[in-house]
């Protein structure tokens, strides 16, 4: 006998019997009147207790498949904490399930986690009972952040997506969302010693991920076909549900594809232009398709989120064509149910293709399905500037009842790109409960009683007292130095003040702009400042790559202690955006559409240092931060960053600094305004406007 089974052996014969278990109510569909999620048997003998312990054991892993059939966990810490509660659990979820070995899952029923799980399957139920019988918006687009586990976006647009859901969920918004399943999606980043990116695409899976084959009305699995070129590519569908919101994400890798379709969902990283444009086609006609595939019939609003999905509106006037309108009374018509987001001033985020490749990939389907010619399919995206372009944004324009930018500025500058063109503005936000960190959340959970479903409640923040507020912070910077030391030669410091930088590495970003003078830097901050950066540059962008490489040698060489953390992800973002004390965004004007990891640190209680661009336009008010360069206009670059990396100076040396290591109640009643502001910026009241002024749902 092992030592272990000796000492098993000893325990059963201390054992009193008779004993009792606690075994999950929905053994038998019991549902007690006074909500017990367990309900406890008596087993008198060792016999019994195992029989039981067995059934216990397998309710309990019906009760951890429901809930990872619904995203519902990723900001439901109830359900998250049965999750947490297993030994294997190291941040993904389906992991943890899938790594349990036997020895684990025969001691799974023990403790309380049989209670957690059915309580969490009890809110989960609940909650997603209360949906809205019949979907009538959908939202499409190419990604969608929902959790750091789930690699389906590259960055902000995605992200967004993600947070949209969340809140059209819990706001009980009738929304669908429908994107592309990439098998190869946001990379991991490694750095070498010399300070190269390398990028790393792991292979996901759908089904380990919670998907399940979408089911058309007649509970086949739905499949549609989408034209390219002359050929038909055959799109499966998979489904999961975020929260009351059902996700649709569509799949070329099928056997009765040829080799080169069977790819074009795989990376969110498109190879070339002719990648692209398919991955483009599939989503946007094929998305559509699978819509009507799947039963959705009372569908009124199609959400465009970037003009990547535009060519939806191709298949909506094909729709109408149905009908034998006139070409252009059916474009009207279809134009009545697009609303079309676009999220960036930066021309290259905006996709156009040369005529001729959008000429060849659906110049049949013009002339056989929506009976027009090649030219007047042409002309819905015709770009009015430059040369001869198919411009995804003039299609979405042109096909749509309703156009926003992402901030009130990049509504204006927007409007300025597309001269004629009524293009109004809803500002961004962010998802409360998914970016709060834990110290965060229970801190509002004791002072602002309803917040969790009235983000609103946020402008109360004024009453939160000092001393739980720098503890709530205190927390939050600890957990993210104790975290980010663990892969640091040289360890963060918790008592500097520690200024957050993190992401995209393009260019306009500046991330090198604290570095501008270096000698400036170090005497301001050498011994007082850390500065911890993170980010991905586009796997094609060496421009990009090369910022990295620059950035992680000046914080070598600067007195003033900077770290480059790899691997950028909603996991890290969280990390930073709480921990930090300062969060510093200094883009080059007007480049940045919104900026919605500076609403995640004012969330936290963190103030932004930045430039006035994006939504620190409309955000800041004098006590909730600092603006980088004032009002300032744009010029031209190298005047540009002289002058705002002379503002950046000045404004840590005379008002940051002091203010942090010397006025320590003005600092908790800054932080105390960073969070007041951060009310107006969750997508709580970013869907609400989406509902109410262009859904009007
Ligand atoms: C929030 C977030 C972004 C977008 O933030 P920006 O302020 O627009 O840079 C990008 N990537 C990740 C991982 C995020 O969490």
């Amino acid at each position: 006998m092992t030592g272990e089974a000796a000492a098993a052996n000893v325990r059963t014969q201390h054992i009193r019997w008779p004993v009792t278990i606690a075994v999950p109510q929905q053994a038998c569909g019991w549902r007690d009147s006074a909500k017990q999620p367990v309900r406890l048997f008596k087993a008198s003998s060792p016999w019994q207790a195992s029989q039981i312990r067995g059934v216990v054991r397998l309710l309990l892993l019906n009760l951890l498949d429901r809930l990872l059939s619904n995203y519902y966990w990723a900001w439901h810490d109830d359900a998250m904490a049965v999750f947490r509660a297993l030994p294997t659990f190291a941040g993904n979820p389906y992991d943890a399930v899938r790594r349990l070995t036997s020895e684990q899952h025969e001691r799974l029923e023990e403790g309380d986690l049989p209670a957690l799980a059915q309580a969490a399957v009890d809110s989960m139920d609940t909650y997603v009972a209360a949906a809205a019988p019949e979907r009538r918006v959908a939202y499409f687009s190419a990604e969608f952040g929902i959790h750091e586990s789930l690699p389906l976006y590259s960055g902000g647009l995605g992200v967004l997506a993600g947070d949209h859901l969340k809140s059209a969920s819990d706001l009980n918004v009738p929304l669908v969302g429908v994107g592309l399943v990439y098998r190869r999606g946001y990379f991991h980043q490694t750095i070498d010693d010399q300070g190269m990116q390398h990028e790393e695409y792991p292979e996901m899976h759908p089904l380990e991920h919670g998907f399940r084959p979408a089911l058309d009305p007649q509970g086949r699995p739905a499949q549609v076909s989408v034209p390219l070129d002359s050929r038909e590519v055959k799109v499966r569908v998979w489904r999961t549900d975020v929260g009351r919101v059902p996700l649709f994400l569509l799949d070329t890798d099928l056997d009765e594809n040829a080799a080169d379709d069977r790819f074009i969902t795989s990376h969110l990283y498109g190879g070339d232009r002719e990648l692209r444009v398919r991955q483009e086609i599939v989503l946007g006609i094929g998305g559509l398709r699978a819509l009507r595939e799947l039963g959705y019939e009372a569908l009124d609003t199609f959400h465009l989120n970037e003009g990547h999905a535009a060519f939806m509106c191709l298949e909506a006037i094909c729709e109408c064509r149905r009908f034998e309108e006139h070409f252009e009374v059916s474009r009207a018509r279809a134009a009545g149910r697009v609303v079309f987001t676009t999220h960036t001033p930066v021309p290259a985020g905006h996709d156009v293709f040369p005529p001729e490749m959008i000429a060849g990939y659906l110049g049949h389907y013009a002339e056989t399905e929506i009976h027009c010619s090649v030219d007047d399919l042409l002309s819905l995206g015709a770009s009015r500037s430059g040369g001869p372009a198919f411009s995804m944004t003039e299609l979405a324009l042109h096909v749509s009842r309703s156009a926003n930018g992402v901030s009130t500025r990049h509504g204006e500058v927007s409007r300025a790109m597309f001269p004629g063109r009524p293009i109004d503005s809803i500002t961004n936000g962010v998802h409360h409960l998914t970016w709060c960190a834990p110290a965060t959340v229970r801190l509002y959970d004791d002072y602002l009683n309803g917040w969790r479903t009235n983000p609103r409640l946020l402008v109360e923040a004024h009453t939160l007292p000092d001393g739980d507020l720098a503890a709530a912070h205190r927390a939050n910077k600890l957990r993210m130095i104790e975290q980010l030391n663990e892969m640091l030669p040289d360890p963060l410091d918790p008592d500097l003040l520690t200024i957050g930088f993190a992401r995209r590495f393009a260019t306009y970003k500046r991330a090198g702009l604290l570095f501008h003078d270096p000698d400036r830097l170090t005497d301001i901050g050498a011994g007082k400042v850390q500065l911890v950066v993170a980010g991905k540059a586009h796997p094609q962008d060496e421009a990009g790559k090369r910022l990295i490489q620059e950035v992680i040698r000046l914080g070598k060489v600067t007195p003033v202690k900077a770290v480059f953390i790899p691997d950028y992800d909603l996991g890290l973002g969280k990390l930073l955006t709480s921990g930090v004390d300062v969060w510093l965004n200094n883009p080059r004007r007007p480049l940045e559409a919104s900026g919605t990891s500076g609403m995640k640190a004012s969330l936290n209680g963190v103030p932004n240092l930045s430039v006035l661009d994006g939504w620190w336009v409309e955000g800041y008010d004098g006590t909730n931060g600092w603006a980088i360069g004032g009002e300032a206009s744009p010029t031209d670059p190298a005047t540009e960053d002289a002058r705002d990396a002379d503002s950046l100076y000045r404004l840590l040396a005379e008002r940051v600094l002091p203010e942090y290591y010397d006025s320590p109640l003005a600092w908790l009643q800054r932080m105390r305004r960073a969070i007041v502001s951060s009310a107006r910026f969750t997508t709580h009241r970013m869907v609400e406007e989406y509902a109410r002024r262009v859904y009007h749902q």
